[in-house]
């Protein structure tokens, strides 16, 4: 039935455009003879338009994208999360015939009543499935919309690990994006979302599995609803954790440690710094900072790829009596040696900075950089990529702390402090990580 739905909208959509051409060549024949015959011409009024999936959204089409009947912007927004909160949770992920069953009766009564009240309504979902399974899943919703015959939604899905996933806000910023298209800018304070991830405890019984759909609230700034509170009109339940990294969490330390000692020799001398850290805690943008303007050579591995360049970069311009940065990792001592021993036989003092920040704060700041700037800064940047969790973990594996015995002169520790303007500390604040990763 879901498959007939779907390929009855398939082909509709396929069909349109020629029609539309012969429709307006003979429309432009038939206003020679007599206006009245274009009103035969006009298409079907778009009301009638049952479920639809429209373009995917995104550079990689990763967020599915879908309207049933014809949804109109409107200030005030109802969210809901769908598994769990408008239909029950479907945890065999294998069948391929679709199933579902609304998560109480009352779900679609209630929806209605909120379509009536003037929202609109938008389904938020994350499917971070195999294709197999997320082809059984669009061949669902239409079923649903079918038991939705006078409710209008538009529903977006998260299908990658990406800008889209809850709780990182995509698919609100594709909703304001869409609904400022037709000139409606939504009111949050008249607005709300829905979700069962809502990070509930209870005493003696499983904790919700997540509170993805609480943090997607505070990170889009809407008020949240628990599905047993706002279907069931149950008191809030207060008892929730929000667990993982959240930028709140961070000490507030001194950026550099200690500060007795001056952070460029004074007056400069030739001197060797090696930076030690996870990637993504500011490196590069320390030696742009503080040495790049005292004319040190930057030596990073991933502009010139292998360590041997590193190494022959960095003897070439010590012997040019030139001052360096090794801006890598540098996660063992084996590793900080190569560079310890070359300053050595060249009679260079060598320093090292520690940039101290966890594994926590590192994938943050790569989720921040890849998927969460704010659209003040990403419009005019050009994109990065995400580094690969591997990066992390391998760092972490293998880390030593770096000692002076190793041959260093000196040891400082430069502590995580986000520098940016307050739009860009506002998206950097959110909550970025899926829960239980
Ligand atoms: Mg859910």
């Amino acid at each position: 039935m879901s498959g007939n739905a779907l390929s009855s909208v398939a082909s509709q959509t396929k069909k349109r455009p020629a029609q539309e051409d012969s429709d307006q060549a003979s429309a432009s024949k038939i206003a020679k003879t007599h206006p009245f015959f274009n009103k035969q011409l006009q298409p079907s009024s778009p009301a009638e338009q049952k479920f639809q999936w429209l373009k995917p959204l995104g550079g990689t089409g990763s967020c599915l994208h879908g309207v049933n009947l014809s949804p109109k912007a409107s200030k005030a927004v109802a969210a809901f999360d769908l598994d769990g909160t408008v239909i029950k949770s479907d945890f065999v992920k294998k069948i391929s015939v679709p199933q579902w069953e609304w998560w109480r009766s009352g779900v679609p009564a209630k929806l209605q009543e909120v379509h009536e009240s003037g929202y609109s309504i938008v389904i938020i979902s994350n499917q971070g499935v195999k294709p197999q399974v997320l082809k059984a899943w669009k061949h669902k919703i239409p079923l649903i919309a079918d038991a939705l015959p006078t409710v209008p939604f538009r529903i977006f899905a998260a299908t990658s690990k990406d800008n889209y996933r809850k709780p990182m806000i995509g698919m609100w910023s594709e909703l304001e994006r869409i609904f400022a298209e037709e000139g409606v800018e939504i009111d949050k304070s008249a607005s709300f979302f829905v979700g069962d991830a809502a990070g509930r405890q209870y005493p003696g019984r499983k904790a919700d599995f997540a509170s993805t759909d609480r943090k997607w609230a505070i990170n889009v700034g809407l008020p949240f609803y628990t599905p047993e509170e706002y279907f069931l009109g149950l008191p809030p339940h207060t008892n929730f954790t929000l667990p993982g990294f959240n930028a709140s969490s961070l000490p507030k330390l001194p950026h550099v440690m200690p500060s007795s000692s001056p952070l460029l020799p004074d007056p400069l001398k030739q001197e060797v710094v090696l930076f030690v850290g996870y990637p993504c805690l500011g490196k590069s943008s320390f030696f742009r900072h503080h040495f790049r303007p005292a004319d040190y050579v930057h030596v990073n591995q991933d502009i010139l790829k292998t360590r041997d360049k590193c190494v022959k970069h960095t003897q070439e311009a010590l012997e040019n009596g030139q001052s360096c940065v090794i801006d890598n990792t540098n996660r063992n001592a084996s590793t900080r040696k190569y560079y310890i021993d070359l300053a050595k036989r060249l009679k260079v003092p060598i320093r090292c900075f520690l940039f101290s920040g966890s594994i926590e704060l590192a994938w943050h700041n790569n989720l921040y950089r890849a998927y969460n700037l704010p659209p003040s800064v990403s419009s005019k940047e050009p994109s990065r990529d995400i580094v690969p969790y591997t990066a992390f973990s391998g760092f972490r594996g293998a880390y030593e702390e770096p000692r002076l015995d190793e041959g260093f002169s000196e040891i400082k520790t430069v502590n995580w402090v986000f520098e940016g303007s307050e739009d860009e500390k506002k998206y950097w604040s959110m909550w970025l990580q899926i829960d239980g990763k």
